[in-house]
């Protein structure tokens, strides 16, 4: 017998998390949550349709842990911690066994962030996944995209290109350099199973002015972040740190465009006060450039500017 829409939610739906900040979650009309005194509370949603954010036919487990790991990458990039999640979900069916994955994919990564699913909505229709994500951040203390100023150092977390290099594997339009099958794995678990930096991006509080996640390409993500600061951008092509599997996978030419334009990296792009770039002392992030006058971004290759096709994926654009 297929499951009713109620036993579906309680059978995957209702026991992710406990914390103890959860007056009411899963089960009545709404969530009640209860911040903690003197924090800001930062919200943020992301859709995933079958066919444009993910290949159709992608590992439930995937699309579950990327579902919640693209809303808690934005909750990273504002610098705050996140806490309780809502899951609009549409399926085309109850089909369990991809629930089952689905559910162990979301809420591995919701364990690992101590982030309890509260609430949602289960439709059916054409697969698409919505997740809310609110979290908590001391007031005042939000990153803003808008605070870069001139003369900031520009860093970038992990390894750019990654994702969008093994979501080519994936999709079969790339002829991989290697057969290492470790370093092609890798690449693909980059896209199926990105990492949001929610650590690094706490840790960023008072030492960046300025932070954008990577979701659309690091060149039109850091494009975004210094229109909004009102300056331009500068990126020493040379800087970007490329992975071993990247280069082992692309020739070089190609795993800089990868790193330079690609999406679904989840990656943290973020501008520092060059007397505070000591700060950064350990955290996994690398200098690849600095904010500068004037509007766009330059890319260049020691002293000479490059030209490089770029613009991120824009739903509407050409
Ligand atoms: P209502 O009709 O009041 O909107 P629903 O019948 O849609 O409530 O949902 C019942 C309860 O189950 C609510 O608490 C809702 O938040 C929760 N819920 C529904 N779908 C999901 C889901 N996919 N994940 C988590 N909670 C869900
Ligand atoms: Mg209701």
């Amino acid at each position: 017998m297929p499951l009713t829409e109620f036993a579906l939610i309680d059978r995957y739906f209702r026991d992710l998390g406990s914390r103890r900040d959860v007056r009411i979650g899963v089960g009545d009309d709404g969530a009640v949550l209860a911040p903690p005194a003197g924090h800001d509370l930062v919200a943020v949603v992301d859709t995933l349709v079958e066919g444009v954010h993910f290949p159709a036919g992608s590992p439930a487990r995937s699309i579950g842990h990327r579902a919640l790991a693209v809303n808690l990458s934005d909750v990273a990039a504002m610098g705050a911690t996140p806490a309780w999640a809502l899951l609009a979900l549409t399926l085309p069916r109850a089909d369990e066994p991809w629930l089952e994955e689905f559910a162990a994919g979301f809420s591995a990564l919701a364990r690992a962030h101590d982030v309890q699913l509260v609430g949602g909505d289960t439709t059916s229709g054409p697969l698409c996944v919505t997740v809310q994500v609110l979290g908590i951040v001391p007031r005042g203390e939000a990153l803003p995209r808008d605070g870069g100023e001139p003369g900031d150092l520009v860093y970038v977390t992990g390894t750019p290109g990654d994702a969008a290099c093994g979501l080519a594997l994936l999709q079969g339009r790339l002829r991989p350099a290697t057969r290492a099958e470790g370093a092609l794995d890798t690449l693909r678990n980059r896209f199926l199973y990105p990492t949001p930096r929610c650590a690094i991006g706490a840790g960023l509080r008072g030492i960046a002015n300025a932070c954008i996640d990577i979701s659309d390409g690091l060149a039109g993500d850091l494009a975004k972040l210094a229109n909004a600061s009102g300056c331009g951008a500068r990126v020493d092509i040379t800087q970007l740190p490329l992975s071993e599997p990247l280069l082992a996978a692309a020739e070089r030419p190609a795993a800089e465009h990868f790193a330079l334009t690609g999406g679904d990296d989840y990656e943290l792009c973020f501008s520092v006060p060059a007397a505070l770039a000591p700060a950064l002392a350990g955290l996994p992030c690398t200098a690849i450039g600095r904010l500068v006058e004037g509007r766009g971004v330059t890319v260049c290759r020691g002293g000479s500017v490059i030209e490089f096709s770029h613009s991120g994926f824009d739903h509407f654009g050409g």
